[in-house]
């Protein structure tokens, strides 16, 4: 039989570009491929089809045949079919055709087998105190239960599935450029289940879940910080096809004390105090997470200096040590004076205290 012009094969003119080339290749592909195909000389007219397109579709090769005609291909290897597209890849092409993984058996891939039921992430807002002491909370979660009705199964009147047999796969011979694949893949008939139904359960739709709207007491433990996440194992949506529930996580938003400043499980409290407190030293009523103690501030204080009451900190998650609390002492410096106490701080400067500055006066 006398080989036709490639481009007479693909229906292009000579001068067609790439996206043509490709375009007209898929159409014979999709009207010739032999699965799909009930035209008598299909199988013929799709080889003839491929061929054309491994030859126009690669630069090389088109420019050769352009030159040479089909003699440019006689002599390297060509054998009964007269063309080697042996190592030409037309997946791209039928992937587009036919729907991903064409003939590889990726079709296979159950849809019934048992899945877990789908996470929830619920945000919740604590005060300082809740946060830090725990605290019991309701929650509202929209989540799916098991359908009562069927007990999740989907329908009534279960039968084994007639088409598999109740293996629930079935397996498919694809025909390809590389030979004859098997493929495995869920049963058409059940979707893989193994089991048919008499009717559909009408209060899921067949799902086997119902959307419902759970409210869960939530037990918060101490400590709990914003980003934080508690996990209620299996609270969430039911599984699928026997599959575990989904869990509900919880996302705590933790709003600011007015005092008190969280560093970790650690807390720190800015006292400020007057600057004969500093100077003479005191006792001073003090906040703490469990009741006002009484801090004695040293004579001689200064601003920035730290007075750590260990253990009075926050209670560590999981653990039964607490962080613990810092005062950091914050020396007030008087902006207005009445006229007494400018008299007092006079006549104290007249006392002349040590300044301390003997190093900087040697350069005056
Ligand atoms: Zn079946
Ligand atoms: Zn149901």
């Amino acid at each position: 039989m006398e080989k036709r012009d490639y481009y007479e094969v693909l229906g292009v003119s000579k001068n067609a570009t790439e996206a043509e080339i490709k375009s007209a290749f898929r159409k014979l592909a999709k009207k010739y491929h032999p699965d799909v195909s009930k035209e008598p000389d299909a199988a013929e007219k799709f080889k003839e089809a491929q061929e054309a397109y491994a030859v126009l579709s690669d630069s090389n090769k088109r420019s050769q045949y352009d030159q040479f005609g089909h003699s440019a291909f006689s002599s390297n290897g060509a054998g009964a079919g007269g063309f080697d597209f042996g190592d030409f890849d037309f997946s791209d092409i039928f992937e587009d055709l036919f729907g991903g993984g064409f003939g590889f058996g990726s079709r296979g891939k159950s849809t019934t087998r048992a899945r877990r039921g789908e996470d929830s992430l619920i945000r919740m807002n604590l005060s300082f105190d809740e946060a830090v002491f725990g605290c019991s909370k309701e929650i509202k979660v929209n989540t799916s239960d098991k359908c009562p009705d069927c007990s999740g199964k989907g329908g009534h009147g279960e039968k084994t599935c007639s088409k598999c047999h109740g293996s629930g796969v079935e397996t498919i011979e694809q025909r390809t450029l590389f030979g004859v694949f098997q493929s495995r893949t869920s049963c058409s008939s059940c979707g893989g289940t193994g089991h048919t139904f008499d009717n559909k359960c009408s209060k899921c739709r067949g799902t086997g879940r119902i959307d419902v709207n759970k409210t869960l007491e939530v037990k918060i433990p101490a400590g709990v910080d914003t980003g934080n996440r508690l996990r209620l194992q299996e609270k969430g949506s039911a599984g699928i096809n026997g599959g575990p529930n989904g869990d509900v996580y919880i996302e705590f938003i933790v709003k600011e004390h007015p005092l008190f400043e969280r560093d970790d499980f650690d807390i720190y409290l800015r006292l400020p105090i007057t600057i004969t407190e500093a100077v003479l030293g005191s006792k001073i009523d003090v906040p703490t997470l469990d009741g006002s103690i009484k801090l004695t501030i040293p004579a001689g204080s200064k601003t920035g200096d730290k007075h750590r009451l260990k253990g009075k900190g926050i209670q560590m998650l999981n653990s039964h040590s607490k962080g613990d609390m810092y005062i950091v002492i914050d020396v007030i410096i008087p902006k207005k004076l009445s006229k007494e106490q400018k008299k007092l701080f006079e006549a104290l400067d007249n006392t002349e205290f040590d300044n301390n500055r003997k190093e900087i006066n040697k350069y005056l």
